[in-house]
Formats: structure tokens, C-alpha cells, sequence
């Protein structure tokens, strides 16, 4: 459903993005993926994702902390295939401390990596859609667009915004067949939540399996993490035709979490 279509995912190395990518490339997209990683891993998923959609994919190593490297991602892609008709803005970090504690620093990285690149890649791609008279951008942001956690200040406030620019961004281009939307998924076994499950035993003086079971999954009525396949599945359906009456909505895939 997607062949001849092209698709920048952001930080699509590891994790959800990947899965996104693949799904993407199923359907016969060629895809753009992004993100840091070790080059041979990188060289294998290029290798999966050409083989899947029997077209190019390529790799570009923009940082989403550098709007210039955005906008240069988003002009490479456009030589290299056109478009892009569809954007996924999925690059994300995560830091988990109380506020009076939390570093500036982190502060700065997560708004500019979770919120700020989003806005940086739908301005360089959205006149391109325009061009073409079609675009899908899908943002991924969580559950905690919804709802917030303790220790979370950074991640919980990036990811509120990012349904504002998404609403703002699909009211904008909603009479040109462009549509804008974000998935919201609950706890998903990547690196992501693997990598802050020592600093919430910290936090909260708890071992590790009493945060994956009592913090992570507490609020998760399923008390299943989610998969990145379930996420990837829900941003294709938003990328086929079936939904382009879908338009400045955030779509949960929670687990029930955010229904509690
Ligand atoms: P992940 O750590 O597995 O993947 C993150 C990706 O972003 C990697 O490819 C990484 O290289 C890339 N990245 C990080 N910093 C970057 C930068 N400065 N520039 C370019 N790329 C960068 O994480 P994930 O769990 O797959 O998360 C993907 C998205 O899903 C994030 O936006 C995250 O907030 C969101 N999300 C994750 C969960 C979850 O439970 N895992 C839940 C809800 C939302």
C-alpha cells in the first residue's frame, strides 16, 4: 500500500522506530532511518529493510538535538526520492530524577530531542507534502502525553507538547490531504525502559523486579508491556488510506493505562 511512497522515521536504529521502519517497508516505502548505533548494526537493518520493500533505504545520522541536521535530513531525503510523503517523529530519551534534582542539561536534551525536532522536521517536510498533495506525519508520544508520573518532568511536559504542535500542525494542513497524528503507547520492552529502571530503584529504594512489576507494569491494567509491532502496526494504519479522516488525534496503545 505504500510502494513508491518515501518516509523519514527519526530515531529508528533500535526500539520502536525500527519496528515503524519495518512496517513501513512491508508495504513497499522506501525508508529513511535515523538514529546512533554501532555501523555494522545499522548496515544489517538497511540490508532487512531493502529486502523488504524491494527499494533503497538509506541511514542518515542526524542528530534530532540539531535543527540544522534536521532540516539537512529532510532536504536528503527529498533529493534522494522526493517527498518525504511520510515523517515519523519518533527519536526519544528519557531521565528519570525529582525535580529539584533534575540537570538543567537533561532538561534542555529531552525538550530539544522529544518536543523541539518534531517541530524542526515537520517545518522542513511539511511544504513538501504540500508539493506533492499527500503527507502522513506520525509522532510518537506516550502515555505520558496523557498522564503524568513522579520524576518524569522532562519526558511527561516534551511529550504534552508534542500533542499541541500535532493538533496545531493537523488543523493547519487539514484541507490538503496532509495528516498529523501521535500514538501514545504505554510500557514497551526497549532500551528505552530497560536503561531507567536503575534510576527509578534509586528513586524509590526498590529492586528491580519490584519496578517492573509494583511501577512499570502497575499501571498497565494488561500487565503486558506492549510491543513495538503493536505501536508500528497502529502508524501504518494512520499512514494508509483508511485513515485519512484521522487527523489531530493521539492514539493510545496503553494497555488500558490511560482508560484507569
Ligand atoms: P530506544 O532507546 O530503543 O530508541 C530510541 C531511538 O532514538 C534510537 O534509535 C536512538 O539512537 C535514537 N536517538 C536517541 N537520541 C537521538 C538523537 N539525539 N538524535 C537522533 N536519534 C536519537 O527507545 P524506544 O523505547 O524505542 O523509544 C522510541 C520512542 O517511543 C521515544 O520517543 C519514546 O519516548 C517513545 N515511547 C517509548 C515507550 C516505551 O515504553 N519504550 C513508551 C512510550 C513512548
Amino acid at each position: 500500500i505504500l510502494t513508491g511512497k518515501s518516509a523519514v522515521v527519526t530515531g529508528s536504529t533500535s526500539g520502536i522506530g525500527l519496528a515503524i521502519a519495518h512496517a513501513l517497508a512491508a508495504e513497499g516505502a522506501r525508508v529513511m532511518i535515523n538514529g546512533f548505533g554501532e555501523e555494522e548494526t545499522i548496515a544489517t537493518a538497511l540490508a532487512e529493510l531493502t529486502r523488504a520493500s524491494g527499494a533503497e533505504a538509506l541511514h542518515d545520522p542526524a542528530d534530532m538535538a540539531r535543527p540544522d541536521e534536521i532540516a539537512a535530513m529532510i532536504q536528503r531525503a527529498h533529493h534522494a526520492w522526493g517527498g518525504p510523503d511520510i515523517l515519523v517523529n519518533n527519536a526519544g530519551i528519557q531521565f528519570v530524577s525529582p525535580i529539584a534534582d533534575f540537570p538543567a542539561e537533561k532538561w534542555d536534551a529531552i525538550l530539544a530531542i522529544n518536543l523541539s525536532s518534531a517541530f524542526h522536521a515537520m517545518r522542513a517536510a511539511v511544504p513538501h507534502m504540500r508539493a506533492r498533495g499527500w503527507g502522513r506525519i506520525v509522532s510518537t508520544a506516550s502515555a505520558h502525553s496523557l498522564v503524568a508520573s513522579p520524576n518524569k518532568s522532562a519526558y511527561v511536559a516534551a511529550k504534552h507538547g508534542l500533542v499541541g504542535l500535532t493538533k496545531t500542525v493537523a488543523l493547519e494542513t487539514a484541507a490538503e490531504a496532509i495528516t498529523v497524528n501521535c500514538v501514545s503507547p504505554g510500557y514497551v520492552w526497549t532500551p528505552l525502559v530497560e536503561q531507567q529502571i536503575p534510576a527509578t530503584m534509586a528513586a524509590r529504594g526498590l529492586t528491580r523486579e519490584q519496578v517492573i512489576d509494583d511501577v512499570l507494569l502497575a499501571a498497565q491494567p494488561t500487565k503486558q508491556f506492549v510491543t513495538s509491532e503493536q505501536v508500528a502496526a497502529l502508524v501504518l494504519f494512520l499512514c494508509g488510506d483508511a485513515a485519512s479522516a484521522v487527523t489531530g488525534a493521539n492514539l493510545s496503545v496503553d494497555g488500558g493505562w490511560t482508560a484507569a
